[in-house]
């Protein structure tokens, strides 16, 4: 299909020692079929493969390069970084400086522990919170991602609270036992959960802005329902910002929705392109852990200081540069442009978006919870994807993911992407010839904005 000799020579020779090919599941194109392009190098918002064929990149590797791959300052950071030697295992200035970053920027954020990966700080949060609370039940919600931490690798069967079923051999029922699986905004299923388990949970995670099931944003209120939920039954609310934290806002979802968590899970954008994962939250409840409290956590590379720099650098380009309102504007465009296509080609879609993150969901159904997320017709996403490819264009390869932009996107790369959008509609199967009769902007439906107080 769309990858070149040299991606198929690749792919299979990796096949032979690497499990699938790859080294985390959705790279190897599962959800859209074909061969997945193995990449050389990229640059801004560019990507070259094998085969020397350049993609214009919106997936950004799941989000961290929000300013573009290999950023000028970043790869400075990161070679005088190296230059100093890569890792001691001893405590240096760089991390001090982006936890005083991260906490300037999330004000509920007082103390910071660094670790390698977004997965390691989930289930070191979780753990934290259940020391803390003395209670064991872990809310979470249905098509929301948090890693693969073997206790939240868990979705539920349909109706309310139910106990969780493990979603990956492996896990144990038992140690899935008291996790909890709720639907994705709705106030009611908390209510229940609460009413029955009210003094067990120890905690309530959640992506403030799923990007998980493909972007799915909180309804009004909902992160604000949570937050009080939690602080009436006495449980922590973890937001998982591994996604949103440095990406909705330089504060985060919770600097835009006006909601302070307990605790919160960061990764992908703050290691600037390694790999660094961090959670932190209050002092009292952080104080928990080693060496000041009793909860054990450690990590050889932890605060590494080549990730350490990159970390710091992007966040100092974020805060002096203000890409946000740019980004916002590309993306609303593109999202509205995408609506817009859908409409004139008859193919139902929906569009759901928030500064840059975004998804195309080819349903007629408003997507709110992973219920309506999987009405999706997946083969017509396939052919979106490949069609995109085909001209150039690198979309996630999967349905429910969020497409990303970066600060190395422009106008000119949005207006590519919508040409090749049209090509790419007509081969999901809409009219060739399409007629001129567009509805006037106001009349497409613009349902998932985040509302003003999220
Ligand atoms: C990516 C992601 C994680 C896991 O981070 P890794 O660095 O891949 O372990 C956790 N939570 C959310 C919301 C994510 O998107």
């Amino acid at each position: 299909m769309t990858a070149g000799p040299k991606s198929k020579r690749l792919f299979e020779s990796a096949q032979e020692v690497l499990v699938g090919g790859v080294n985390s599941p959705v790279r190897a194109f599962r959800a859209v079929g074909g061969t997945p392009l193995f990449i050389q190098k990229a640059k801004g918002c560019r990507m070259l493969d094998v085969d020397g064929r350049w993609y214009t990149d919106f997936c950004l590797s799941w989000g961290p390069m929000i300013l573009g791959h290999a950023h000028p300052k970043v790869v400075m950071a990161v070679q005088k970084a190296i230059r100093e030697g890569t890792t001691f295992g001893a405590p240096t200035e760089r991390e001090v400086q982006l936890a005083q970053k991260i906490s300037e920027a999330l004000p509920s954020v007082q103390q910071v522990r660094f670790t390698s990966s977004g997965t390691e700080a989930v289930m070191s949060a979780i753990r934290l919170a259940r020391a803390f609370t003395r209670r064991n039940k872990v809310v979470k919600f249905i098509g929301s991602y948090h890693g693969h931490v073997d206790q939240l690798l868990v979705k539920a069967g349909s109706g309310a609270a139910t106990l969780g079923i493990p979603d990956s051999e492996g896990v144990p029922d038992s140690w899935a036992q008291d996790t909890l699986c709720l639907p994705y905004n709705s106030p009611k299923a908390v209510e229940e959960a609460f009413g029955r388990w009210g003094n067990e949970i120890a905690c309530v995670i959640v992506e403030p802005v799923a990007a998980n099931m493909g972007v799915v944003v909180p309804q009004a209120g909902y992160l604000k329902f949570l937050r009080d939920m939690a602080l009436k039954h006495k449980a922590l609310l973890i937001f998982d910002e591994v996604v949103t934290g440095f990406r909705l806002a330089y504060g985060g979802a919770q600097t835009v929705c006006g909601v302070d968590p307990d605790l919160t899970c960061l990764g992908k954008i703050i290691g600037g392109g390694f790999p660094v994962g961090a959670y932190g939250g209050r002092k009292e409840i952080m104080e928990k852990v080693a060496p000041t409290g009793p909860v054990y956590q450690a990590g050889t590379l932890s605060g590494n200081p080549v990730a350490m720099a990159a970390g710091i650098e992007t966040l100092t380009l974020l805060k002096e540069k203000d890409p946000y309102p740019h980004l916002a504007r590309l993306t609303t465009w593109l999202a509205n442009g995408i609506r817009e296509r859908g409409l004139r080609y008859g193919i139902p879609l929906q569009v759901n978006h928030t500064a840059s993150v975004l998804t195309v969901f080819f349903t007629d159904r408003p997507v709110v919870d992973w219920e309506s997320a999987k009405s999706s017709n997946t083969d017509r996403f396939a052919s979106f994807f490949h069609g995109l490819l085909r001209q150039g264009v690198y979309f996630p390869p999967a349905q429910f993911e969020a497409a990303f932009l970066s600060s190395a996107h422009t106008p000119y790369d949005i207006e590519r992407v919508l040409q090749a959008i049209d090509k790419s509609l007509t081969s999901v199967g809409g009219r060739k010839h399409p007629e001129a009769k567009v509805p006037s902007q106001s009349k497409i439906a613009r349902p998932h904005k985040v509302p003003a107080g999220l």
